[in-house]
């Protein structure tokens, strides 16, 4: 029996919508699900499969131009949540490669930058990532340290950065430094001397993602390469608040996956001679859980709107962000309980979510940081910064 869709939201998406997300949900099922457990364990990043989403029009699915996709971003919603469903590292790169790296060239880019990088990594040929984060900057990246000045017609970068998502396999790297003691967004292309990203292994979440770190030592790039409109940390805000957007989609697949799970393994397992799924209880968590994941498709879904009339205010992305992804963490914790012992085993998806979503807790602002944008846009007054 398929879960009711009691609120008819289906009604409120286009025939070709729901056709998108049914090819990719046979994709996600056939291609990753079945694998990703697998994956998990071995710290695995299937490359492969991640560049046929470009099948699905997923990169750069709301750009406009230079062969992308130009979508609505429910469109891209709907793909980031098919996505997540099977797994959150999946999600993370199509996010990063999306709105952290394909956005910025578009948004500050020259014409020259986006001619040369956005149709092939619309294709999933040419890979991008992000790096804004540094070991001792995290939550505060204003203070960021690495320091790029001006050489001739080149520009010499130094200093370190952490947990740069696909900063091994990446073609182009989007990253900040400061320049004249101002944040200012550079391209750095694979194989420059002095860019070495070195891989973070020892993870317990996000596993099926590469996490990097990243020495800049004299590393000296062409002043052609700087993306000049990438002046300042609103700058890089506002690419963070794109992939904040495809978090809060995300997430709700990542729940929806557990729900479906523990759903049916409820129905089978037999305790006090009865399936575990007719005990009162045991109810009450799924009525609990379905009314948030069904809350926050409508958060997403009218924050959907907003994106698509350029009308979305970023504390209304970061309640999103914050809510979807404590919505999730709650279903994943609820499932895994139902599921009882075996809820920490690989044969089911629900811990791999659990512990994925412990890392989108934390990335793209914690929630701790995205409690006090909404703070500071309900009272005026800055908590932070
Ligand atoms: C798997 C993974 C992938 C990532 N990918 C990328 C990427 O591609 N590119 C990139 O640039 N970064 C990336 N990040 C980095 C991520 O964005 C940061 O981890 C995040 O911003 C938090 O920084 P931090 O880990 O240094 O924690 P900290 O900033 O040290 O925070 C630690 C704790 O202190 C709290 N805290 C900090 N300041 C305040 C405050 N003012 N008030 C209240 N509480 C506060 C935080 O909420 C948190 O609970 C990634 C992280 C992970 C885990």
């Amino acid at each position: 029996m398929s879960i009711p869709d009691l609120y008819q939201l289906s009604d409120l998406f286009s025939t070709d919508q729901i056709a998108r997300r049914s090819r990719l949900r046979w994709f996600i099922d056939d291609q990753v699900l079945h694998h990703a457990n697998r994956w998990f364990q071995e710290g695995h990043f299937p490359l492969e499969q991640a560049q046929a989403l470009a099948d699905y029009n997923v990169f750069g699915a709301t750009l406009k131009g230079y062969d992308c996709p130009g979508m609505s971003y429910i469109d891209y919603g709907l793909m980031m949540q098919e996505i997540e469903r099977g797994d959150s590292g999946l999600r993370s790169f199509a996010s990063v490669q999306s709105a952290l790296a394909m956005y910025p060239i578009h948004a500050f880019g020259s014409e020259e930058q986006k001619e040369k990088w956005l149709p092939k990594m619309a294709k999933g040929e040419l890979i991008g990532c992000f790096s804004l984060t540094e070991p001792d900057h995290g939550s505060d990246p204003g203070g960021l340290t690495t320091v790029a000045v001006e050489d001739g017609d080149s520009f010499i970068i130094n200093g370190k950065k952490r947990w740069c998502t696909s900063a091994t396999i990446a073609d182009v790297c989007i990253l900040f430094a400061k320049l004249n003691d101002r944040i200012q967004g550079f391209l750095i292309e694979k194989g420059t001397p002095g860019f070495n990203p070195v891989e973070i292994t020892n993870k317990f979440s996000l596993r099926i993602s590469v996490s990097a770190e990243i020495s800049l030592e004299d590393c000296r790039i062409p002043k052609a390469n700087i993306l000049t409109d990438a002046k300042g940390l609103k700058s890089a805000l506002s690419c963070l608040n794109q992939a904040r957007y495809s978090i809060a989609w995300g997430v709700i697949g990542a729940a929806f996956d557990c729900f479906e799970e523990a759903l049916k393994y409820a129905k089978q397992r037999i305790q006090f001679e009865k399936p575990i799924a007719s005990f009162q209880l045991v109810q009450k968590q799924f009525a609990d859980m379905w009314t948030e994941i069904v809350s926050a498709q409508l958060l997403a879904l009218r924050l959907g709107e907003l994106m698509d009339e350029g009308k979305a205010d970023p504390a209304a992305i970061s309640m999103a962000k914050r809510n979807n992804v404590r919505m999730a963490m709650e279903v994943a914790r609820q499932c895994r309980d139902i599921l009882g012992a075996v809820g920490i085993l690989d044969d089911y998806h629900v811990m791999r979510h659990l512990t994925n979503l412990e890392s989108v807790f934390t990335y793209e602002g914690t929630d701790h940081i995205h409690t006090l944008i909404l703070g500071e846009k309900l009272t005026g007054l800055r908590a932070f910064g």
